[in-house]
Formats: structure tokens, C-alpha cells, sequence
């Protein structure tokens, strides 16, 4: 007979220190719940130390750049290449160098218990960690383990050592030459990324485009910016195998061979479920976690089971994944006070922003940047919608940013509701355009209304009055 250790009790357990379970452990926190949180490696998780925060450190200095270099009057003092070691140095500094000091110290100022080691469910609100430490949750336990980059069967693939998202967000050199496997939204970033810094870059893609869950124009102008960046695209083309002496031999199904001194593969996720003891409470260990709009776990019973952020495959982003963590740790508050739920769309226990359509940008040069439904997404929900574009190109505003600025933005409006239901812009600076789209989605502001929400001049923003003249005709 193993004997368990003491238990130990809290209101709450979370079991990751990703930005989710930060989020999710202040919001108990602050719901007057003792709270505890797990964390294997970095106080932080992906986000802080080997997705957005490195990520875009890597990527700024290339839109500066770029943007300096569209300009008459500008592009003569911007003629030099990006510095690569200043890069990333700066890098360096976002991920304060891969120690999570700062965040431990955030989680003990605001009263949240740190366990370091890897935690597992044993049963019923019990997590073990590392087989020494059992810890008990009174009211819940949230998995917020978060995912890992899913690698897919390939002859050759492991013996070849391929960069996943970790090593292309963290490494120390620059490949002179880079292979990309994938389409989507880090394969596009981390190819603008390196290529910047001086890498040659091939970019091979199964698909006939990029970005396949965005309105189609955006993958073509991602894809005419990398063109143009020098990358070498290749698309209806997959890996057939890989070897590596020294540097790797990419086969391609074309029957080509490819040399890369590095290969990265940006093929998908996987979520950080099959060590977690998902076995114990009668869920299959490796799958993600079903949940419903409070974020409690399906099919287990009791309402003890929260699962937020990648590891629930709503929406494997920062922000809604901290979204989640506020809906979530409201709803595990709620119930220790014995309150109902009030899980209605838009109500406090409800994280009905994932199903509306999650905002998102793509750190691209261009930037694509969407929230909501594409057109085809709303034709597929049965919505009566109309697409309204308009070239970003002929806005004064975006003239501002260079005699050849190129974009595109889309509205989709649904037609019975007067509505916005989804937003697309494209091109340079548009990132902080998204959130006005945002704000028109969640809100249902009807569009006669919208009309009176006056765009500043000159700014790109006012293509949001362009759009509305369209449809108003
Ligand atoms: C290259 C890249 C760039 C990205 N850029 C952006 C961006 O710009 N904006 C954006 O919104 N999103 C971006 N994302 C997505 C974003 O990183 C994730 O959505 C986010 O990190 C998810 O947060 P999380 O807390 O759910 O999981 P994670 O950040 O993965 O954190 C999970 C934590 O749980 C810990 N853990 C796992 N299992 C255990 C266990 N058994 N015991 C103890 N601890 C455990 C892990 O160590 C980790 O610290 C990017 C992703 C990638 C790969």
C-alpha cells in the first residue's frame, strides 16, 4: 500500500501558471477563496517565456522598420538591416531571460500559495504533486495546463531535431537557412520574424494558402508581404521524409529535396492533458477538455472541474484565455457562496466571447488582424449576411503610412439584424484598429447607430465610415 501524503487544504486548486491560471487564481483570490496554484516550469507559462511575449519582441523591430522604409523622407535614414543581436538581446529582456521571479513574486503579493513540481488529479478535487505534496480543493480544481506544439508522423522527424515554437521563440542564433512547415498563424510570424533577422526562409505549406480560418483575402496578402520579405512560399506542398548530418535534407512530395539548417514545424497543438491524472475522474488523458460557457468540465460530475485557456480548444489565445479565467473564477466564486449561475449569453458566467468569435491579430507585415464570423462562417451559421469591403489603400489616413500602402477591410453585416457579426482588416498598423470592431460585435451596435460613431481625420479608422457608406449606398 503507497501511503498519500497529509493533505492539504484550499478553496481552490489551479493546476498551471500560465496566464490562464494567474488570471483564474486572482479572480479567486479576490472572490475571498484560499487559492493555490501548480506550476512545473516558468511562473508565466508559454505566453510569458515561448509565445506572444518573445514572439513579438522578435517582430516589432521588423514592422518599424518597414514601416520607416515606406516612407519618403524616412526610408533614407532606414536603409540598414535589422541588428540581429540587438534583437535579440531585447527578446532577452522580454522573456527576463527565461526567470519567472517576477511573477512568483505578483502571485505571493497577491496572496496566492505557489507549488513548483508536476501536479496530478488523484480522484475528487485531489491534485498530487510530484507523489509528495497532496493538495485538496474545497470548492474547485481548474486545469489550466495550457498546450504544446503537436509534432505530426514523419519519417525522419525526430532524429532531424526540429524547432517547435519554443526554440523558434527562443533561440540564440540566427539559421542562415530556415524551412517553415505550416500555414498557419505562428508559421506566418516566424517566418516575417527570421527572415528579418536575416535568415533565408522557405516556407512550405500543405494547403493552397495561409491562414485558412480568415477571410481568403487576408491569407493572399500575408502571403504577397512574405513574397515580397524575400521568403520563398511554397504551397500544395508537404514533407515526405527528413535526415539530418549536420544540416537537414527536407524530401518533398514534388519529389524535390530541400537543405535547411533548420527546419521548424508550426503543424498545430496538442494539449497539455496526458500526465495530468485525467484518468481518475473518468476523462482520457491527452484529449482536451470539453467545457460549457462557465468553463466547469462536461460529464464530470459535482461542478468541481473547471478546465480554461488552450487546454478547453475554445480559443487558444492569451487574451481569451485570461477572459475565461475572469468568467471561470467568477462562476467558481458564485457557487462557494451557494449563488446561482447566471449563465444567459453576455452574463457574468458565461464566456460567450469565444462562440461570438474571438478577436485576433496576426503580427504579420501586413498585419491581419479579424473578430467575429468570415463571411463563409456566418453563411454556414445560417445568418442572411452581406460582406461589405473596402481597399485600406484609398483611406488618407493609411496614405499617411507610404505611397503604396496596401489593405483591405470587410464587414459582414447581418442583414436581419442590422448588425456587424465579423471584422477583417489587413495591412500595416491596423492591429489597433481591431478593438473598435470588437467592441461593434459584442455590443450588436446597430448600424444606424454605428453611423454616428464619427472616425477621426485623417486616421485609417476612417475606413469605418467608408465600409458603412458602402452598405448605406
Ligand atoms: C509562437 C506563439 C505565439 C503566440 N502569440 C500569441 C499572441 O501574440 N497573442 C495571443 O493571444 N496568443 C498567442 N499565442 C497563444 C498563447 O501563447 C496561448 O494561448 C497561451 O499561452 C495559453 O495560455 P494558458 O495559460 O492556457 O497555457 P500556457 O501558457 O501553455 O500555460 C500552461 C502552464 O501550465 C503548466 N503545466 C502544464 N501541465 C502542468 C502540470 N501537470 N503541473 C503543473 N504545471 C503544469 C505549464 O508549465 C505552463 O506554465 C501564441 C502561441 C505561440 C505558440
Amino acid at each position: 500500500m503507497t501511503l498519500q501524503p497529509e493533505p492539504e487544504q484550499y478553496d481552490v486548486v489551479v493546476l498551471g501558471a500560465g496566464p490562464t491560471g494567474e488570471n483564474l487564481a486572482d479572480r479567486a483570490k479576490a472572490a475571498g477563496l484560499s487559492t493555490v496554484v501548480v506550476e512545473s516550469q516558468l511562473v508565466g507559462g508559454e505566453c510569458s517565456y515561448w509565445a506572444c511575449m518573445p514572439s513579438k519582441a522578435l517582430l516589432r523591430p521588423a514592422a518599424a522598420l518597414a514601416h520607416a522604409r515606406a516612407l519618403p523622407g524616412a526610408k533614407e535614414a532606414a536603409s540598414g538591416a535589422l541588428d540581429p543581436a540587438a534583437v535579440l538581446a531585447r527578446r532577452d529582456e522580454f522573456t527576463s531571460h527565461w526567470h519567472d521571479d517576477g511573477q512568483v513574486r505578483w502571485l505571493r503579493d497577491t496572496g496566492i500559495e505557489l507549488v513548483r513540481g508536476h501536479g496530478r488529479l488523484t480522484g475528487e478535487r485531489a491534485v498530487l504533486v510530484d507523489g509528495q505534496r497532496l493538495l485538496t480543493a474545497r470548492h474547485a480544481v481548474a486545469v489550466c495546463t495550457g498546450s504544446r506544439a503537436a509534432l505530426p508522423h514523419v519519417p525522419g522527424l525526430a532524429e532531424a531535431h526540429p524547432w517547435t515554437s519554443r526554440d523558434a521563440t527562443s533561440s540564440a542564433v540566427v539559421p542562415r537557412r530556415l524551412a517553415v512547415v505550416g500555414g498557419g498563424v505562428v508559421a506566418v510570424e516566424m517566418a516575417t520574424a527570421w527572415r528579418a533577422l536575416g535568415s533565408e526562409v522557405t516556407l512550405l505549406v500543405r494547403s493552397a494558402g495561409l491562414l485558412p480560418r480568415m477571410e481568403p483575402f487576408t491569407g493572399e496578402l500575408v502571403a504577397a508581404g512574405l513574397a515580397e520579405a524575400g521568403v520563398d512560399l511554397r504551397f500544395s506542398t508537404s514533407v515526405t521524409a527528413l535526415h539530418r548530418d549536420g544540416a537537414v535534407t527536407l524530401e518533398l512530395d514534388s519529389g524535390e529535396q530541400l537543405e535547411a539548417d533548420e527546419v521548424l514545424y508550426a503543424t498545430g497543438r496538442a494539449p497539455r492533458t496526458d500526465d495530468i491524472g485525467l484518468e481518475s475522474v473518468g476523462l482520457t488523458p491527452g484529449s482536451w477538455l470539453e467545457v460549457d460557457d462557465s468553463c466547469s468540465v462536461t460529464g464530470v460530475p459535482g461542478g468541481w472541474l473547471y478546465a480554461a485557456g488552450d487546454v478547453n480548444h475554445r480559443a487558444l489565445l492569451t487574451h481569451q484565455g485570461k477572459y475565461q479565467a475572469r468568467i471561470a473564477g467568477a462562476a467558481i466564486g458564485a457557487r462557494a457562496r451557494g449563488e446561482q449561475l447566471d449563465t444567459a449569453r453576455w452574463s457574468a458566467h458565461s464566456a460567450s466571447a469565444d462562440t461570438a468569435g474571438p478577436p485576433q491579430v496576426v503580427f504579420t507585415e501586413p498585419e491581419a488582424t479579424s473578430v467575429g464570423l468570415t463571411l463563409r462562417q456566418a453563411e454556414e451559421a445560417g445568418l442572411r449576411v452581406q460582406a461589405v469591403d473596402h481597399d485600406l489603400g484609398q483611406v488618407a489616413g493609411a496614405s499617411l503610412y507610404g505611397d503604396n500602402y496596401q489593405g483591405r477591410a470587410r464587414l459582414v453585416i447581418d442583414l436581419d439584424r442590422e448588425i456587424l457579426v465579423g471584422a477583417t482588416f489587413v495591412g500595416p498598423a491596423v492591429a489597433e484598429l481591431l478593438h473598435s470592431a470588437t467592441v461593434a460585435v459584442v455590443g450588436e451596435v446597430p448600424i444606424d447607430r454605428l453611423w454616428h460613431a464619427v472616425p477621426s481625420y485623417p486616421t485609417i479608422s476612417e475606413v469605418w465610415l467608408r465600409l458603412l457608406e458602402t452598405y448605406r449606398g
